[in-house]
C-alpha cells in the first residue's frame, strides 16, 4: 500500500494512505492543495500542494476535484480530465 508522509501542525509527522487524501487543484495555478483528517487528532487539516507534490500525489493515485474555477463548462472539465489521463507529467496542465 502506498503511503505518504505529511505534517499535521500538532502531531508532526503523520502517514497516511493514499485514500485518505483529497487533492483540489485550480486551473492555471501552479499549486493545489489536499485535504486530510489527521489520524491522530481527527481534525480535518488542509496544506498547500506545490507542484512536485502535486505530481507525487497524482502519480500515487490519490482522488482530486478541480476547484476555484466558476465560469468552467463541464466540456472544459472532461477535456482537462482526458488530458489528465494521457498526461505523463499532469503539473504541465496546470500551466507549471
Ligand atoms: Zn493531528
Amino acid at each position: 500500500m502506498t503511503t505518504i508522509k505529511t505534517t499535521c501542525p500538532d502531531c508532526g509527522d503523520v502517514m497516511l494512505g493514499i485514500e485518505q487524501l483529497h487533492l483540489e487543484l485550480t486551473p492555471n495555478e501552479t499549486n493545489g492543495a489536499y485535504r486530510f483528517d489527521c489520524p491522530l487528532c481527527a481534525v480535518p487539516r488542509s496544506r498547500t500542494a506545490g507542484p512536485r507534490v502535486v505530481m507525487v500525489l497524482l502519480a500515487a493515485g490519490v482522488a482530486y476535484s478541480i476547484t476555484g474555477y466558476d465560469s468552467i463548462t463541464e466540456d472544459e472539465i472532461n477535456a482537462f480530465m482526458k488530458a489528465l489521463e494521457t498526461e505523463t507529467n499532469p503539473v504541465r496542465l496546470l500551466g507549471a
